[in-house]
C-alpha cells in the first residue's frame, strides 16, 4: 500500500510521488505577522505538521518551509495604531506565533523565510513576466494580466467567463479603473506616503501578497516543489495567482500535489473577528491542554470543517488524558514490570492499520481510534497493576504496545512533555482557570500538595510505599493526581471532574 493524498488540483486521491525518490519538499502559506494566531492558524499548522511527522516516519526526508509575510495593509495600520516601527510588530509576532507552536508541540520549519529579505527575487520574476507581456505597467504599479495565461483557474476549478457572470456585470474593484480587466491582480504596488518601500523598476513601492510566495517558494526549494499547502481560503485567489505567477515564469508546474485544510468554526459559526467568537490559541490554552486542542483538531479529517464547542473540547480532555496514562505506563511501572527499554518495537498489526489509515489521504480520525484501543489496553493492565491481579498479558507484550502507542503518537505529535502538567507555579495558573471553568471543588493549597509529595517521596526513600501509595489517593481523592518521572520529581495536576 502507498500514501495516496487528495490533491486540489484534480479533485481526486493520487498515489504519492515525490519529483526526487525520498525527497519531500513542502511549502506551506505562513502567516501575516500583526496580531496573535488563533485556531484557524493551530489546526492548518497541526494538520501540516502531521503530514509532515507522517512523510518523516515513512522515511521521506522532508524540507519544510514556511514563509512569514511581515509586509501587509494589516502590518502597517496595526504599527500606526500602536506607534511602534514595522519591524517592531512583526518581531513581536513572530516570538508569539512561535510560542504558540511550540505549546501544540508543532515541529520548526527549515526555514521561515521572510517576505522583506525576498523582495529581489519578485522584482525578478516580476519582470520577467513584463517581458513576456503577461504582466503590465500602469503608473507605479503592475499588474498580472489573467486572460495571458490559459490555464487560470485550473486549481479552484473555475473559469474567467464564470466569475465574470458571478461579478453580474459590476467589474470595477476598490484599486480602481487602473486594471485592464477586472480579474487581473497587483504584483507590484507605487509606495504611497508614509509607507515602507522599497526601489524598482517601475519605481518605489511594494510587493503584491501574491507574488511573494512564488519568489520565496523558488528561492528556498526551487521551481517545481512536491507539496504545497495551505487553508482552504488560500486556494483563491492566492494560490490560484502562485500558480498564474510561477508557472508562467518558470514554464514548469509549481508543486505537483495542493492539499487545503478545512475551517474552524466556533459553535456552529464560521469564526470570524466580527461575530466575536474569535478564539485565540492563547486564550484557548488558557482553559484546555494543548495536547487536548491537538487531538481535538486530529479527530476530523483535515479536509473537513470542524466545529469548536466546550463539549467537544470536554470530551478531548478525556481522551487525551487515557492517552497520556497510556504515554506514561513506562513510568509508572517501571519497578514492576521488569522494563526493558532496549526491547525493538516489531511490527504489528496496530502499526499496519496505522499506516493504512494515513495512507489513505492522512485520514487521522481512524488513526486516532487505533491509539484509543491501544490506551484501552494499557489502562486495562493499570487497573490491574495497580489492584495486585494478574497480569491479562505479559511484559513482552505490554512493553510492545506501550511503544506502539508512543510511535504513533510521536507521528501524530502528541506527547506528555507538552501537557499542561508541568511543575508548579505555571500550573497554579493552570489549575486556578480549570478550577472556575471546570467547577472543581477539591481545591487544596499549592503548599499542602507540595509538602504531601514531599513526605511521599521520603516515603519512598524509606521503602514505606505502603505510605507512599497512601498519600497518592489521598490526593487522588481530592482530585490531584501525581506523575512519577524519571530521576524522582513529581509533577501534578488537577483531574478534571
Ligand atoms: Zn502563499
Amino acid at each position: 500500500m502507498s500514501l495516496r493524498l487528495f490533491n486540489t488540483l484534480s479533485r481526486q486521491k493520487e498515489v504519492f510521488i515525490p519529483l526526487t525518490d525520498k525527497r519531500v519538499k513542502i511549502y506551506v502559506c505562513g502567516v501575516t505577522v500583526y496580531d496573535f494566531c488563533h485556531l484557524g492558524h493551530a489546526r492548518a499548522y497541526i494538520v501540516w505538521d502531521v503530514v509532515r511527522r507522517y512523510l518523516e516516519f515513512c522515511g521521506y526526508n522532508v524540507e519544510y518551509v514556511q514563509n512569514i509575510t511581515d509586509v501587509d495593509d494589516k502590518i502597517l495600520k496595526r504599527a500606526q495604531e500602536e506607534n511602534v516601527t514595522i519591524t517592531e510588530l512583526t518581531d513581536r509576532f513572530i516570538q508569539e506565533y512561535n510560542k504558540d507552536m511550540a505549546s501544540l508541540n508543532i515541529k520548526t520549519a527549515d526555514r521561515y523565510p521572510k517576505a522583506t529579505e525576498h523582495i529581489q527575487g519578485m522584482i525578478e520574476i516580476i519582470q520577467s513576466l513584463i517581458d513576456k507581456d503577461i504582466a503590465y505597467v500602469v503608473g507605479g504599479d503592475v499588474y498580472y494580466a489573467v486572460q495571458k495565461f490559459p490555464s487560470y483557474g485550473k486549481l479552484s476549478h473555475r473559469s474567467l467567463d464564470s466569475m465574470q457572470a458571478g461579478a453580474s456585470g459590476r467589474v470595477a474593484d476598490s484599486e480602481g479603473e487602473v486594471k485592464r480587466y477586472p480579474f487581473d491582480f497587483a504584483l507590484w504596488k507605487a509606495a504611497k506616503p508614509g509607507e515602507p518601500y522599497w526601489s524598482s523598476p517601475w519605481g518605489n513601492g511594494r510587493p503584491g501578497w501574491h507574488i511573494e510566495c512564488s519568489a520565496m517558494v523558488k528561492s528556498c526549494l526551487g521551481e517545481t516543489i512536491d507539496i504545497h499547502a495551505g487553508g482552504a481560503d488560500l486556494q483563491f485567489p492566492h494560490h490560484e495567482n502562485e500558480i498564474a505567477q510561477s508557472e508562467a515564469h518558470t514554464g514548469k508546474p509549481l508543486a505537483r500535489y495542493w492539499m487545503h485544510n478545512g475551517f474552524v468554526n466556533i459553535g456552529g459559526q464560521k469564526m470570524s473577528k466580527s461575530l466575536k467568537n474569535f478564539k485565540t490559541i492563547r486564550s484557548v490554552l488558557e482553559y484546555y491542554d494543548p495536547m487536548a486542542v491537538r487531538l481535538f483538531i486530529l479527530q476530523a479529517h483535515y479536509r473537513q470543517p470542524i466545529d469548536f464547542t466546550e463539549e467537544a473540547m470536554d470530551s478531548a480532555t478525556k481522551s487525551w488524558q487515557l492517552i497520556h496514562e497510556g504515554l506514561r505506563f513506562n513510568l509508572d511501572f517501571a519497578a514492576k514490570m521488569d522494563w526493558c527499554k532496549d526491547q525493538e518495537l516489531k511490527d504489528n498489526q496496530y502499526l499496519q492499520d496505522f499506516r493504512a489509515a494515513m495512507d489513505d489521504d492522512f485520514n487521522t480520525p481512524v488513526a486516532l481510534s487505533i491509539v484509543f484501543e491501544l490506551a484501552k489496553i494499557l489502562k486495562k493492565e493499570r487497573n490491574m497493576l495497580e489492584h495486585g491481579s494478574a497480569n491479562h498479558l505479559n511484559s513482552h507484550e505490554v512493553i510492545q504496545i506501550q511503544q506502539t502507542l508512543q510511535k504513533i503518537c510521536d507521528t501524530l505529535g502528541l506527547t506528555a512533555a507538552n501537557s499542561a502538567t508541568r511543575q508548579s507555579g505555571t500550573l497554579t495558573i493552570q489549575a486556578e482557570l480549570l478550577d472556575t471553568n471546570h467547577h472543581i471543588n477539591q481545591t487544596i493549597p499549592e503548599e499542602e500538595i507540595q509538602l504531601l509529595i514531599a513526605q511521599r517521596k521520603e516515603a519512598k526513600k524509606q521503602k514505606n510505599y505502603q505510605e507512599a501509595d497512601r498519600i497518592r489517593d489521598e490526593l487522588k481523592a481530592k482530585g490531584i493526581e501525581l506523575i512519577d518521572q524519571k530521576g524522582g520529581d513529581t509533577l501534578w495536576r488537577y483531574i478534571s471532574t
